[in-house]
């Protein structure tokens, strides 16, 4: 097996050696680069302790260097150097207590999660696969290092780490290793939300979040997403649907280009649906009200997870508004853009034609059909360059002040007062106009 390194590493590789140490490329790298795709980074790991690894390299950084990590700079590029380590004894089921350096290099991918993840390789003794990782790789299987239920109890994140691959790579997760994390799913409990939710946000983002099912199989959301196994559990018998809640959220996320804001909005954009189900007399269920409900649940499940406040304020605002239909003008479409924030506004096309394509095919060509008509206004609208947004109205607070009126909240509100004239009536929008409407109107 030979791997191609790109020439940064193998100059890292090969000063390393020159002094008298061991160093392989290793982990995902090795395991992307015999999967043919492009490795994101290059780990090495080193027989040369961090002091070493130092004094090799003329500029490094010191990224964890307690955990044994330095980071070696070459032409701008960081590439994490890492000492051969064995994990001490773990506590809580998150940390090693202590890090122990070892000579081997055998022990210290014994201490990685996945066989497919524990592989080395250099151009002197070509790949190091103790543990079957290609024979995995080919057969596409998720399988621990060593006991699966003894790894998963020294780091429980790596259960929820099992099915992030899986769906990065389609490949299943292999036998014994699934029915550990089905025993100790609980454990996730003691993993930090940040951890979870860059795990999440990989599953999510991967091209194939159809495994989040897998989360709810393995037991996983349960701990970490409950309002997910309720909708997995929540039927709908409604014509527009043909699948539970769940089943539909996750055809949704399939349909969605992997952009985070797009697929943490499906995910979530039916959240609210098991709380607003009512059943009518014809036995058919209604879900009055799930997208405003779903705006604050979707808040507080993204909070919880510790997403960062601009995908939050986005989501929060595209699952409100996914359900919501104007009354097909350009005016009603300047009305909903105004509504929804020009910024995330394009992305709801995205977002509902998911959501249709998930549904059943019940008027599914109509539906298809008025949201061509949409996008199709939002474009002439753009083309006519009317304005949508503060910042586009032929005035600004500036012009107030220069006109002579104290700066204060009130040029606030009479921008936006401004603003929806000019939304109903785009001609509006000129700074004659305006100033003279707001000194007769506003300031009076
Ligand atoms: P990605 O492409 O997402 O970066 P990766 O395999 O590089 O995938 P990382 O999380 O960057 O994943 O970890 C790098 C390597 O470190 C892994 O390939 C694995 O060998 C090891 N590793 C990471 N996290 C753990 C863990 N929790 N337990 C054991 N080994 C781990
Ligand atoms: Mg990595």
């Amino acid at each position: 097996m030979r791997i191609k390194l790109p020439e940064a590493v193998r100059w890292i590789i090969g000063e390393l050696q020159g002094h008298g140490y061991e160093a392989y490329a290793v982990g995902g790298c090795v395991r992307d680069s015999i999967l043919c795709k492009e490795p994101k980074d290059w780990d090495i790991t080193t027989s040369a302790r961090p002091e070493q690894v130092k004094e090799i390299f003329e500029r490094t950084i010191d990224t964890g260097i307690r955990h044994g990590t330095v980071t070696v700079l070459q032409n701008h590029v960081g590439y994490e150097v890492t000492t051969y380590r064995i994990d001490g004894e773990y506590e809580d089921a998150r940390h090693p207590k202590e890090v122990v350096y070892t000579t081997d290099v055998r022990r210290d991918l014994m201490r990685r999660d996945f066989t497919i993840n524990a592989m080395a390789y250099n151009e002197r003794s070509g790949l190091v696969d103790e543990f079957g990782g290609v024979s995995d790789l080919k057969r596409g299987v998720i399988r621990c290092v060593g006991n699966a239920s003894e790894r998963f109890a020294e780091d429980a994140l790596r259960m929820f780490r099992a099915v992030r691959f899986a769906a990065q790579l389609d490949f299943e997760i292999e036998n014994e290793t699934a029915e550990a994390i089905c025993c100790l799913a609980e454990n996730l409990r003691k993993i930090s939300a940040e951890r979870i939710q860059m795990e999440l946000t990989k599953l999510l983002m991967s091209p194939h979040p159809q495994k989040l099912r897998l989360l709810y199989e393995l037991g996983l959301s349960a701990v970490v997403l409950p309002e997910f196994d309720v909708m997995m559990e929540t039927r709908q018998n409604n014509p527009h649907h043909c699948d539970t809640v769940g089943g539909h959220t996750i055809r949704a996320l399939m349909e969605v280009p992997a952009d985070k804001i797009l697929r943490y909005t499906m995910l979530l954009h039916d959240v609210a649906k098991p709380q607003c189900c009512s059943v009518d007399e014809a036995g058919i269920c209604h879900f009055y009200g799930h997208p405003e409900e779903g705006e604050k649940i979707a808040k507080r499940i993204l909070r919880r997870l510790k997403l960062d406040n601009a995908t939050t304020d986005a989501v929060c605002r595209l699952v409100r508004y996914h359900d919501s239909n104007p009354v097909l003008t350009a005016g009603g479409v300047r009305r909903a853009v105004y509504r929804i924030g020009q910024d995330c506004f394009p992305a709801l096309f995205d977002v509902k034609r998911a959501d249709i394509l998930a549904q059943s095919d019940y008027k599914r060509l109509e539906k298809l059909e008025a949201l061509d008509c949409y996008r199709r206004l939002y474009g002439e609208i753009m083309d006519r360059k009317e304005c949508l947004s503060l910042k586009e109205l032929a005035v600004s607070g500036s012009d107030f002040i220069a006109a002579g009126i104290k700066p204060g909240p009130e040029i606030g509100r009479a921008l936006h007062a401004l603003l929806e004239i000019v939304i109903e009536e785009p001609e509006k929008n000129t700074k004659e106009y305006l100033m003279r409407y707001t000194l007769e109107n506003l300031f009076i």
